[in-house]
């Protein structure tokens, strides 16, 4: 495969230039790795944050660099960064990895992918506006200019996001929803419906069940397109921004490396993809043994899971022990829409049982736990439950002791305890044995 051993026998590349490629290139040094690190990038400019992409799309005039954000330098860790030199292909190989580029082959001992994800955009959608890298933002704020109509398909995380900021600067903005509540399928409509009120409180008109048909671009090229919707109405925006969700870049992979239908690469809990192939953040699902499946898809897995899988890939390139399992963290989702702070650990499943904790619409905030009630039980009168995920919303103080909470998996809890927002929630976990 390749055609100078010496030179790749200590070497690894690593494929996308966003935190988590970033993070990967960060641990690979941190860990004591000195041999040769390649970056592989596709947007021509250097590692950056994306969350502020929609938070902060009025307030910032540049990305937010990771050299600034981070303190993570890949010019310096990394001995070859290329911003744009997509991968185009993978071969994997008894002795090393070959990387196809536009320019050329890149020839290592292992491989990172840390592609990342891509918008959805469904077929005739093209008129549609889209937030996913810097350039979408600095095109998306040039256009949404006081007393622009903006018309958002999707209330999901971004679609949520951008609707509250773009309100806040003077639009006039509605979004339109298939589903019956926002982030149903990430948060279940028990605990979504709670969410609806706040777009009429911050002034965005949200019109929920209503399925997008197709998006007709205006023909006086000034950028605006009309929604067509299955209930035979239709809106037009100066702006359509498609916010109904994001795949794993990895279509270049397909035939090479095991994936779902959505194109996530399958992992083990480190993010063992294939050997010598290793994968970190949205374009890759770990199956582990706390929280079965997790998809990546969100910021704390690309900042946290290069760390564990740096120590997998040198353990198993030196044929040394299988090194420390990496450091535990629950999945966990922030988010800040519509004058809301929310905080999602866990993954939550449909079958769940939801009790809240506090009330919806309460100064005060409120959190919804997500309880397995399979594995629930009847002691000393006390109901107890398995708590497998929660969402905090504006409860800054419960979002550290959560985190600490998840960390060694998922705890019983005794639910009336768990309940009482009066009490800490760790008070309401049963001690194992
Ligand atoms: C607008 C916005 C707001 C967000 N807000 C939140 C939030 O509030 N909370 C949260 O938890 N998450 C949020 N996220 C998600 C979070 O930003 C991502 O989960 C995180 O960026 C994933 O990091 P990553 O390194 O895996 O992928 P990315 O950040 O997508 O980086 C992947 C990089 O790889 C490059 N690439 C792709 N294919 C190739 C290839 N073949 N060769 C070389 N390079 C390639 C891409 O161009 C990209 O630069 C948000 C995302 C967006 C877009």
């Amino acid at each position: 495969m390749t055609s100078d051993r010496e030179e790749s026998l200590r070497s690894v590349v690593v494929v996308g230039g966003g935190l988590g490629g970033a993070q990967t290139v960060a641990a690979l040094r941190a860990q004591g790795f000195d041999g040769r690190v390649t970056l592989l990038g596709a947007e021509g400019r250097p590692p950056y944050d994306r969350p502020p992409l929609s938070k902060e799309l009025f307030e910032r005039d540049a990305p937010a660099d990771l050299v600034h954000e981070m303190g993570i330098d890949v010019r310096a860790l990394a001995d070859d960064v290329r911003a744009t030199d997509p991968a185009r292909a993978l071969e994997v190989g008894p002795d090393g990895v070959s990387v196809a580029t536009s320019s050329g082959t890149v020839e290592a001992d292992a491989v990172v992918l840390a592609v990342g994800s891509r918008p959805v955009v469904p077929p005739g959608w093209e008129h549609a506006s889209l937030l996913h890298t810097w350039d979408d933002a600095a095109r998306l704020r040039a256009r949404l200019t006081p007393g622009t109509r903006l018309v958002s398909v999707g209330a999901g995380w971004i679609g949520a996001e951008v609707a509250g900021v773009a309100t806040k600067a003077g639009c006039e903005v509605v979004v339109v929803e298939a589903l019956d509540v926002p982030l149903e399928r990430q948060l279940g409509a028990d605990v979504g419906q709670h969410l609806a009120p706040w777009y009429a409180g911050a002034g965005v008109e949200l019109r929920l069940g209503e399925a997008v048909t197709a998006i007709r671009g205006d023909d006086d090229g000034a950028g605006g397109a009309t929604v067509e919707l299955a209930s035979g109405a239709a809106l037009h925006g100066d702006v359509v921004l498609a916010a109904v969700g994001a795949r794993p870049a990895t279509d270049w992979l397909r035939g090479t490396l095991p994936m779902d239908a959505r194109g996530s690469l399958a992992g083990d809990a480190v993010g063992r993809v294939a050997p010598r192939v290793y994968a970190v953040g949205d374009c890759v699902t770990r199956h582990g043994t706390v929280y079965g499946d997790v998809p990546g898809g969100h910021w704390s897995a690309a900042l946290h899971d290069p760390e564990g899988t740096v120590r997998a890939l040198l353990a198993d390139l030196s044929a040394g022990a299988a090194g420390d399992p990496a450091p535990g963290h629950a999945p966990y989702v922030f988010s800040q829409q519509l004058g809301h702070d929310l905080a999602l650990f866990g993954t939550p499943s449909p079958f769940d049982e939801v009790v809240l904790r506090g009330l919806p619409g309460h100064d005060d905030g409120w959190a919804a736990l997500y309880l397995d009630d399979d594995d629930e039980e009847v002691r000393d009168g006390r109901r107890l439950a398995r708590l497998r995920a929660v969402l905090v919303v504006d409860r800054h103080r419960e979002v550290g002791a959560l985190r600490r909470l998840l960390r060694a998996g998922l705890p019983l809890v005794d639910v009336a305890a768990a309940a009482d927002v009066t009490r800490p929630l760790k008070d309401a976990v049963v001690p194992v044995g």
